[in-house]
């Protein structure tokens, strides 16, 4: 998974000499049933090439051909997007599969090209997942339907640093404010280090977990600056792995994003009606995306819509068309419209939000866009 620390580290990765190779590659498999992603890289090898400084090109020759290589011998399915950092010279390589469109580009320079990156960080949410209870607590990262474990808190408890006989010879009372005295130290803890993460990492918003009591008993210890970035709750046992703690965690993400899209489609469509740089329906859209205009896409889950694309230019359209208006190139049918519009809008640097069917969007149009301009 993106982590904002390793992607800081990259950026200060310098050439000394040597060369980095950055690599963007659109992978979906619905908008490259044939294998078109094979085609788009091996042009762009081609192109840097031909177009990059011979010594340039020798630093850099054993990376292009392992990209080249690795892309062609991957039969795992991809995701959409796919970026590779490679520099043999500094014997480094990073893969990121990502499941949100890229636009393709291959940049050769002297350090890594990370933008493409440091965006998918900023535009899609990311969350924090707590889970905890009276002396240990994990804080896991949520981004993009994936889960990664940041790291844990341990905070002890020694019956036999106190009296004789441990907490068994605690009276009821005392022992009730011994656990509150040892809760309080764990907590704090445990908000240091989920504020040091959540300064590193932009992560805005929090979801706690942990057993019925253990959910109950922090609900009230933690400090503002926590407690108001939480979203939800859920129950877990500290052992459940990632991928257990991500189903349990999954629901109260997608209650919350639902209430955001309701917001986002709302905006969109008051602006739309008011004509204030916002669009809806897929005539309009494509205008939109044609001149260059998208700043965000918003459709609703599997809209699917049959079209028509340039073979050519890949402009797109609704209506067939004898030829395309722009190259008199041949117009061929597709029927993952959505998807190539998606992809166009990525490349003029959109972000795209998907939104549920069931969204005020489906009335609308099912489609529409916030513009730039
Ligand atoms: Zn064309």
């Amino acid at each position: 998974m993106l982590s904002r620390e390793e992607l800081k580290e990259i950026a200060r990765l310098e050439g000394n000499g040597t060369y980095y190779v950055s690599l963007y590659l659109n992978v979906n498999p619905v908008t490259n049933p044939g294998g078109e992603h094979i085609i788009r890289l091996k042009n762009m090898l081609k192109d840097s090439a031909e177009s990059l400084d011979k010594a340039v090109l020798k630093k850099v020759k054993d990376d292009l051909s392992a990209i080249e290589a690795h892309v062609l011998g991957n039969k795992r399915e991809f995701k959409k997007g796919l970026s590779i950092l490679s520099s043999s010279g500094n014997s480094f390589w990073r893969e990121y599969n990502v499941s949100v469109p890229l636009r393709s580009e291959l940049i050769v320079d002297k350090t890594p090209h990370i933008k493409p990156l440091l965006d998918i960080l900023d535009n899609y949410k990311r969350y924090a997942a707590l889970l905890l209870d009276k002396e240990s607590a994990r804080i896991f990262i949520v981004h993009l339907g994936e889960i990664t474990e940041y790291g844990e808190v341990h905070t002890p408890d020694v019956p036999g640093r106190h009296k004789k006989g441990g907490w068994f010879a605690l009276s009821q009372n005392h022992y009730a404010r011994h656990v509150n005295y040892h809760v309080g130290l764990h907590l704090k803890d445990v908000v240091e280090k989920l504020d040091s993460f959540l300064k590193g990492e932009v992560v805005s918003r929090v979801i706690v977990g942990g057993s019925e009591a253990a959910v109950v008993m922090i609900k009230g210890l933690l400090p503002k600056t926590v407690s108001d970035r939480i979203i939800g709750f859920f129950q877990a046992g500290m052992f459940e792995s990632n991928t257990d703690i991500l189903k349990k965690v999954e629901p109260v993400l997608a209650s919350f994003e639902k209430k955001s899209e309701q917001e986002t489609v709302g905006e969109l469509i008051t602006r739309a009606e008011k004509n204030e740089r916002a669009v809806l329906g897929i005539g309009n859209v494509l205008n939109a995306v044609q001149g260059g205009k998208v700043m965000k896409l918003l459709f609703v889950r599997d809209f699917g819509l049959q079209g028509y694309s340039c073979k050519s230019c890949g402009t797109v359209s609704t209506t067939r068309l004898k030829e395309c208006p722009y190259c008199k190139g041949r117009m061929e049918d597709v029927n993952y419209l959505v998807d190539l519009v998606a992809q166009k809008a990525v490349e003029q640097g959109a972000v795209i939000e998907v939104v549920d069917e069931a969204s005020e969007l489906s009335k609308a149009g099912g489609i529409g866009a916030i513009l730039r301009f």
